[in-house]
C-alpha cells in the first residue's frame, strides 16, 4: 500500500524494476534523521508508554516489536524489501535456509501426516525430511517428481504438501514446475518450492502456481556469502482452510494464517530468528542482488562456451546455453537465468583432483551463489554418505565437479581453468 503510493507518487511510470524496487522501499517508520540506510537496532526488547498499551500489545490490538526473538525492526525491513520484489503477501525472515525449510513443515504437518518431495534434494533438507521428521511421525514420500500419475498415486488424506527444488544441485534438473502445480491445485494441496538456486529476480514463483517459497538467503540475496539466512514467503494463493493443522489459526488470522502460526508458534517457540546484523547485510544483498546475478550468469555463458571448447572436458552441464537438455524451462520459468551453477566432467576422479588442486583463481569450498567462484567434487564430499547405488541413481559422477560461477573477470576464469587442465 505505502509502497505504490510512494511510487505513484514519485515515479509515475510502469511498475519499476526490481533494483529500483529494492532501494525504494520504505521503512516501517519513519527515521528522525532521514537515514538512506535503515538503521540498525541491535535491541534485544522494546519499550511501552503505559501498562494499558502493553496489555493492547498483548490482546494484538496494538502492534510494535517486544522482543527480539519474535520481530525485530532492522529484520522487518528486511522481510518488507523481500515481500515487495516477490509482490507476495507475507514474509518471515529466519536464521538460515534450514530454519525456513523446517519452520515451515513444522507448521502445515502433524504426526501421521505426509508430503510428497522431490528425490533430488539438497543434503541437509533431504535429512530433515528423512531423519529428524520421520522420527516425529511424518512421512516423506519421495520421488524424481516427473511423472505426473506417479505422483498422483502417492497422494492420500494426509498429503499436505509437494515439495520441490527449482532446479536440483549438481544435477542442474528443473522442475516440471506447470505440471505440479496442475497437480496440487487438483488435489488441494500446497505447492511449496526451495527457490535458493533461481532468485527473485529470475524466477517469479506465483506466476507458475507456487503457494509457498523457502530460501536459503545465505546463497544469492546475503551479498557474497556475508551471513547466514533464510525466508519463507506466502504467495497468499493457497486457501487456508484446506489444511486441517492451521485451524485456529484460520478462524483467526484468515489469509495470514500460515505466517500467523509460524510468528507465533514455530518461529518464536523454536528460536530461528535472523539477527538484525545479518538482515542489514541481506537487506544491501538485495539491492545489487539484480546486478550481482546478471554478472554471474554472463560469466556462465562465457564459461560454458569455453568449457564445451576444452578438449579435457568430456560434458557440461549449464541450462543458460542453448542445446542443453534444460534450455527450454529456463526459459520459461527463470528467464533464461537458471542459477549460476555449472556442472562439468573430466575424465576421470583422478584428473578432476589433479584440475581443482592447480587452480588458483577459483576457490575449492562447498558454497553456492558467493562472488568468488568455488569449486567442489560432489561425489567424494557433498554427497560421501550416500552408498554408492544411491549417487548412481542421482546422476552424481565420480567425474563431476560442481562450478558456482562468481563475478570475477571471466577472462581470469578462463585463465585459470586453462592452465589447470594443462598436464
Ligand atoms: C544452502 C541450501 C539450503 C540450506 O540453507 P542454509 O542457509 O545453509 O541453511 C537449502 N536449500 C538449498 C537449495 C540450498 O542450496
Amino acid at each position: 500500500m505505502l509502497l505504490n503510493c510512494f511510487f505513484g507518487k514519485i515515479l509515475k511510470m510502469k511498475q519499476p524494476g526490481f533494483t529500483t524496487t529494492s532501494l525504494n522501499v520504505p521503512y516501517p517508520k519513519p527515521d528522525p534523521h532521514n537515514a538512506l540506510h535503515m538503521p540498525l537496532y541491535e535491541a534485544v526488547a522494546f519499550e511501552f508508554d503505559s501498562a494499558e498499551q502493553i496489555e493492547a500489545n498483548f490482546k494484538g490490538e496494538y502492534i510494535a516489536h517486544v522482543y527480539s526473538r519474535t520481530s525485530s525492526p532492522t529484520v522487518e525491513y528486511f522481510e518488507l524489501k523481500l515481500k515487495a520484489l516477490t509482490g507476495s503477501h507475507g514474509v518471515i525472515a529466519l536464521s538460515s535456509g534450514m530454519a525456513a525449510i523446517s519452520n515451515t513443515i513444522l507448521a502445515l504437518t502433524k504426526a501421521g501426516d505426509n508430503i510428497i518431495s522431490g528425490s533430488r534434494l539438497f543434503g541437509h533438507t533431504y535429512a530433515l525430511f528423512n531423519q529428524t521428521l520421520a522420527e516425529f511421525g511424518l512421512e516423506c514420500r519421495f520421488s524424481e517428481l516427473r511423472n505426473e500419475k506417479d505422483i498422483e498415486k502417492l497422494i492420500d488424506k494426509n498429503t499436505r504438501a509437494i515439495y520441490f527444488e527449482t532446479v536440483t544441485n549438481p544435477q542442474l534438473d528443473i522442475a516440471d514446475i506447470e505440471m505440479l502445480a496442475r497437480i496440487a491445485q487438483k488435489h488441494d494441496i500446497l505447492l511449496i518450492a526451495d527457490s535458493t538456486i533461481t532468485p527473485p529476480n529470475v524466477f517469479r514463483a506465483a506466476d507458475f502456481g507456487v503457494n509457498i517459497e523457502v530460501i536459503s538467503t545465505t546463497k544469492h540475496i546475503s551479498g557474497g556469502a556475508t551471513s547466514f539466512g533464510g525466508a519463507i514467503i506466502d504467495h497468499g494463493n493457497f486457501d487456508w482452510t484446506l489444511n486441517p493443522n492451521l485451524g485456529s489459526y484460520t478462524e483467526k488470522f484468515g489469509k495470514n494464517a500460515l505466517i500467523a502460526k509460524i510468528r507465533k508458534n514455530i518461529y518464536r517457540n523454536t528460536g530461528g530468528s535472523m539477527s538484525p546484523q545479518t538482515a542489514r547485510n541481506m537487506s544491501q544483498g538485495l539491492d545489487m542482488l539484480e546486478l550481482r546475478v546478471e554478472k554471474c550468469y554472463q560469466n556462465c555463458m562465457v564459461l560454458g562456451s569455453y568449457l564445451h571448447s576444452n578438449p579435457k572436458v568430456t560434458v557440461v552441464n549449464y541450462p543458460g546455453l542453448e542445446g542443453d537438455p534444460g534450455f527450454d524451462a529456463a526459459k520459461k520459468y527463470f528467464k533464461g537465468v537458471p542459477g549460476t551453477i555449472i556442472s562439468f566432467d573430466l575424465e576421470s576422479k583422478e584428473a578432476c583432483y589433479s584440475f581443482m588442486n592447480k587452480l588458483k583463481v577459483v576457490r575449492r569450498a562447498t558454497n553456492l551463489g558467493d562472488n568468488k567462484t568455488l569449486i567442489i567434487h560432489p561425489h567424494s564430499t557433498i554427497y560421501a554418505e550416500f552408498p554408492l547405488e544411491e549417487r548412481a541413481a542421482a546422476n552424481i559422477r565420480d567425474t563431476m565437479m560442481r562450478l558456482s560461477v562468481g563475478i570475477e573477470n571471466v577472462d581470469d576464469l578462463i585463465a585459470d581453468i586453462e592452465q589447470a587442465t594443462k598436464e
